[in-house]
């Protein structure tokens, strides 16, 4: 009884599955599957299911136009350990688009809206910038074959877009680079100071060891013997020794700067603040930008 239930039950499968061949979709997604008949037959249902799914994707040209259950997505097969799985694949469309609006660089109290900065929105009409997004273009050109380049240290007015130029670019390396991170430096200090011991290790630790570091304005922030020569000094030893990318803005210049880690509340400590600029001059070149403010 049982044995004829069976059979009954395959040549049912063998039906459907011969009938369900003479669409050419279907048999188009059945020859991507490397197993016997035999197994693939189980799941006929399914795959007409993935090869109505291709079927809408052949006449659509963008993400509004998906007819799919999930919008962007292709229900689709593949074979693991020879079993017959299912999984939802992202369709062109959608890789693009989660291409374009998955900014990977860890943006710590920043604005949100630098995340969304692309090196194609760059206002290229401002001929001071030119060399800047030269520099920046080529860096970006050479990461792949020499991720141990020298960062930038830009500096220059108050509103120029230092910021601004900085992020579009790494925001667009984010797309292969995961790691990399872009901190407001000032900010950073003060929450470092609240931290627990162990979060405070581990967020060291992160900065020193991150692929790229962006340290946004530095000299903005209330100099201590403690933030210049344990949490900079530290941070910059470390990526100095490993030839870690990093790159600095600033309104002030490398003198300027200079003399600003040199001042703090317990007196001045010039050789101190030459250490940290010597390092920040061996991690990145120099450059001034010189424009107008753009914030309004
Ligand atoms: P900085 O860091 O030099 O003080 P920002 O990078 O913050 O200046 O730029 C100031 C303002 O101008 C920001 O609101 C920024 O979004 C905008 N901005 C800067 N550069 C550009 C650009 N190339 N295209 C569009 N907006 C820009
Ligand atoms: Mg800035």
């Amino acid at each position: 009884m049982k044995e004829s239930f069976g059979k009954f039950d395959q040549k049912t499968l063998e039906t459907n599955f011969k009938e369900a061949m003479k669409d050419k979709d279907f048999a188009y997604v059945t020859s991507l599957i490397d197993l016997d008949d035999k197994e693939v037959m189980k799941h006929t249902s399914k795959i007409e299911r993935s090869s109505e799914e291709l079927k809408n994707c052949q006449n659509c040209r963008n993400l509004h136009m998906c007819k799919n259950k999930i919008t962007g997505f292709v229900y689709f097969p593949h074979v693991k350990q020879d079993r017959l799985h299912f999984e939802y694949v992202a369709c062109k469309y959608q890789k693009k688009h989660l291409q374009e609006t998955s900014s990977t660089c860890n943006y710590y109290e920043m604005p949100d809206a630098l995340s969304k900065a692309r090196m194609k929105d760059i206002d290229l009409t401002d001929s001071k910038r030119v060399a800047i997004i030269k520099w920046l273009k080529a860096f970006y050109d050479t990461y792949k074959t020499d991720p141990h380049q020298k960062g930038l240290y830009l500096h220059g007015s108050f509103g120029s877009g230092k910021t601004y130029l900085i992020c579009a670019m790494l925001n667009e390396l984010a797309k292969t680079e995961r790691d990399i991170t872009i901190v407001y430096y000032p900010e950073l200090l003060r929450s470092l100071k609240e931290a627990f011991e162990t979060d405070f290790a581990t967020r060291i630790n992160k900065l020193k060891k991150v692929n790229i570091l962006f340290l946004d304005d530095i000299g903005a922030e209330a100099v201590t013997p403690w933030a210049r020569d344990e949490i900079l000094g530290t941070i910059l030893q470390y990526r100095m020794d490993a030839h870690l990318p990093t790159f600095f803005s600033s309104n002030l210049n490398i003198e300027e700067l200079e003399i600003h880690l040199s001042n703090t509340k317990n007196g001045v400590d010039k050789v101190k603040a030459r250490r940290i600029i010597e390092r920040i001059k061996n991690l990145s070149t120099d450059i001034e930008l010189l424009s107008k403010n753009r914030r309004n």
